[in-house]
């Protein structure tokens, strides 16, 4: 059944708000150019549910070689996650945003959290309801200009981690509401 609904710039998809900026926004990482900076820069870590932070958890034995040594200092001090000033929590991160655990040829989990494999969405609580939004970060130029060059919108780029977090009829959902809004001229 088509859930969807819309105010103003927002798509009501099921229970999500979804923003759509995400719908007409071109993009597609290119991290060829940008060097994935988004895991280095930044005022804070990825956000993580308690389970995901079991899993690193979890991972920590195995990875904990490849860690460099101030962020094994940071992880020993505060473990691998912490509340930020939003009473998010947060995966750890040493100096100004360098993700703990990102090795030299990118990032030592096995499987990302929910919240970085969805980056530039952003996803915020809204009470019952979730809210997705296109997070504009100037180091996203190169993935921005790509995703012009293939003329692939955002929520077509993160169709996998969409489904990770939303599942299969969701995206559904939002795919038919997306080609209606866009169709629509809007
Ligand atoms: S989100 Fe931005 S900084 Fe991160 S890999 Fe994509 S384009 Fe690069």
């Amino acid at each position: 059944m088509d859930s969807s609904r819309s105010f103003g710039n927002i798509l009501m998809v099921g229970e999500v708000l979804v923003h759509t900026d995400i719908i007409t926004t071109c993009f597609c990482c290119d991290i060829g150019k940008c060097g994935g900076r988004c895991c280095e820069e930044g005022d804070a870590g990825a956000p993580v549910t308690l389970d995901e932070i079991a899993y690193i958890e979890d991972q920590l034995d195995a990875i904990w070689p490849g860690l460099n040594a101030q962020a094994q200092s940071v992880i020993d001090r505060q473990g691998v996650a912490y509340t930020d000033p939003e009473g998010e929590l947060v995966t750890s991160i040493v100096g100004s945003g360098d993700c703990c655990f990102r090795g030299p040829k990118g990032c030592l989990l096995k499987e990302r959290p929910v919240s970085c494999h969805l980056y530039p969405i952003r996803e915020k609580k809204l009470g019952p309801l979730v809210g997705l939004n296109y997070h504009r970060w100037a180091i996203c130029k190169d993935g921005v200009a790509l995703g012009e060059k293939l003329k692939l919108p955002l929520y077509k780029f993160l169709r996998e981690p969409l489904i990770r977090r939303f599942g299969e009829a969701w995206y559904a959902e939002l795919e038919e509401t997306a080609e209606a809004y866009l169709s629509s001229g809007y």
